[in-house]
């Protein structure tokens, strides 16, 4: 009876082991797939942490390219206040600067005789000229005159602001 019982046990066991083998052919392809899994994880982060490393490099890149681009736009502005500033100077020094100008000495032609005339423009007449108000010249030509109902006189050559800055600039060989 205990050889029947042995038997039986026997069998059982042999259907545990077919059992347990396929059990541990079925673990073995989890473990195969759980393994697959994982490679196949650690690729993905491989390739994560590949393309973080790219994208840590263009941040760097355009963090660069920013600062650049703020260093150039700070010259710029830099520039530009500096430049203001000298258009200010310049603006502000303007009316000295043409007094200056229009002083010294001119050569001028009589607009009646042709004549040469020499004149020496001072300040008083500058400041006169600058305001507008014409500073008159006689033209050194005795036979040059002009006729009044009240008689002749010398002839008067007008000099105005814009002929003579225009004919000292000609003189500086600015214009
Ligand atoms: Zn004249």
């Amino acid at each position: 009876m205990g050889g029947a019982g042995t038997g039986e046990s026997g069998n059982g066991s042999k259907v545990e082991r077919s059992r347990s083998k396929e059990t541990d052919s079925v673990l073995a392809i989890v473990e195969e797939m759980r393994r697959l899994y994982r490679e196949r994880v650690k690729m993905r982060e491989e390739e994560i942490s590949q393309l973080k490393a790219i994208l840590d490099l263009r941040d760097a890149a355009i963090r660069q390219r920013e600062d650049e681009v703020a260093g150039l736009r700070a010259q710029l502005t830099k520039t530009e206040e500096k430049a203001r500033r000298t258009a200010d100077e310049l603006t502000a020094q303007f009316p000295l600067r043409v007094l200056e100008l229009l002083q010294g000495a001119y050569t001028l032609k009589c607009t009646k005789c042709g004549a040469e005339v020499k004149t020496n423009v001072t300040e008083e007449q500058a400041r006169q000229l600058l305001i507008g108000q014409p500073v008159q010249l006689l033209c050194p030509n005795p036979e040059c005159m002009d006729e009044f109902p009240w008689g002749r006189e010398r002839h008067s050559i007008p000099l105005t602001f814009g002929p003579m800055l225009k004919l000292k600039l000609a003189l500086l060989g600015l214009l």
